[in-house]
């Protein structure tokens, strides 16, 4: 393919395309060409529901044919509703709307920021795990350890501090008077699916009441049915008092939003905070149509039982390749590839073979299909898996 007008056109801040897509349904997605591609990617952990899933594109189309934007000057009953659905999913809480999951860690920033700031004694430092991601806008940049994504944007904004993931001892010994919150993923996606251990974030959330801090989760990746609960820390049985979502909750559509816990549901107070377009009509009506799909397809009981089976299928795989897989890893359909390379010559070989995956810190290969994948299509997955991994 020729990426001649992409390279004059599209600034150059990802690397060089390897395909054009340009058409996508259930997982399947089509390049230009027609040649088509199981799709295990899902835009990232975003297209949950699948590619034109009927219920989301009916909802989207009637929703953009009524109303698709007027702004968070006026009540959005569309809002309302998701809004609603969201705190039975996730628990007695308020939401707040926005556009993307740097967005809504931005928010949980700033909430720790108007928590901090209400005494005499203002705190503001934040304890965060190394390894993790939580975007690219500057403060959740800051938030964000890796050299990767961090070199050439200095300086950030001061007051993180690093601590080591699954290891509450760092965390316990790294607080002091200063400091306001802790901020986690429940499964760190981008720095390679290590899953946080149930008692480390039982252990966080008594830290947090212990010291008065905001135990924060950033869901973006792990979050919306992908690990076999809602959100992944909640087969811990951890409370956290806000969460980041965003990712899979539009099912393609942009939206972010955080959850806050009824606590502090109401630090943000009107005009503290806001987006133009956080919450519109339409994100909201996309968002609610995957919200429904996952309850009337039983989506979080499939991530689970799928994702047992395949977890299981390629820790078999795993064996046959013992010097070019180092480990399984992740939990539900949120699953990679310890590698002994780099992923990148294997991620082409795939795409060769008609399988998209993407790649993670640690020489990781992710796999995230639709969690409306067909067993046919885990299958046909691994045997395409196990003809790349016997090419490289
Ligand atoms: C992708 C991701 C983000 C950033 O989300 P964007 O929508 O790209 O801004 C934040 N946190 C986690 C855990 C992510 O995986």
């Amino acid at each position: 393919m020729d990426f001649s007008r992409h390279q004059k056109f599209i600034v150059g801040n990802y690397a060089p395309p390897a395909l054009e897509i340009t058409r996508g349904k259930g997982s399947i997605l089509w390049d230009k060409n027609g040649k088509d591609y199981l799709d295990f990617a899902s835009g990232i952990a975003v297209t949950n529901v699948g590619h034109g899933h009927p219920h989301w594109v009916k909802c989207v189309q009637q929703q953009a044919s009524e109303l698709v934007h007027c702004s968070n000057l006026f009540s959005i009953p569309q809002q309302v509703s998701l809004a609603e659905r969201l705190v039975g999913e996730v628990g007695d809480g308020k939401i707040l709307f926005c556009n993307s999951g740097a967005e809504a860690n931005e928010a949980l920033i700033k909430l720790s920021r108007l928590f901090g700031n209400q005494g005499q004694d203002a705190r503001s430092k934040i304890l965060v795990a190394k390894n993790g991601f939580h975007g690219r806008t500057l403060g959740a940049l800051s938030a964000t350890e890796s050299f990767k994504y961090r070199k050439g944007f200095e300086p950030l904004l001061p007051g993180f501090v690093f601590c080591n993931y699954n290891d509450l001892q760092d965390f316990e010994k790294s607080i002091d008077d200063q400091t306001v919150a802790i901020l986690v993923e429940s499964i760190q996606g981008e720095g390679g699916l290590t899953v946080a251990r149930d008692d480390f974030l039982l252990g966080l959330e008594s830290l947090c009441n212990q010291h008065n801090l905001l135990f924060l989760i950033d869901e973006v990746q792990a979050g919306i049915a992908r690990t076999g609960n809602f959100l992944g820390y909640q087969q811990s049985g951890a409370k956290p008092h806000a969460v980041a979502l965003a990712k899979g909750l539009g099912g393609g559509f942009p939206i972010g939003a955080i959850w806050v816990n009824p606590e502090h549901a109401d630090l943000f107070t009107p005009g503290s905070h806001g987006t133009t377009y956080g919450g519109s009509p339409l994100a909201c009506a996309a968002a609610d149509a995957v919200l429904e799909i996952i309850k009337s397809e039983n989506l979080i009981e499939r991530a689970k039982t799928y994702g047992e089976k395949f977890k299981k299928s390629l820790e078999e795989l795993s064996k046959q390749f013992p010097e070019k897989i180092t480990s399984v890893k992740g939990r539900g359909l949120m699953l990679g590839l310890g590698l002994s390379f780099d992923p990148p010559p294997l991620i082409t070989t795939l795409h060769e073979l008609g399988l998209i995956t993407v790649g993670a810190a640690g020489q990781t290969l992710r796999l995230l299909p639709p969690l409306t994948v067909k067993k046919e299509e885990i299958e046909k997955a691994l045997s395409i898996l196990k003809s790349g991994l016997s090419q490289i």
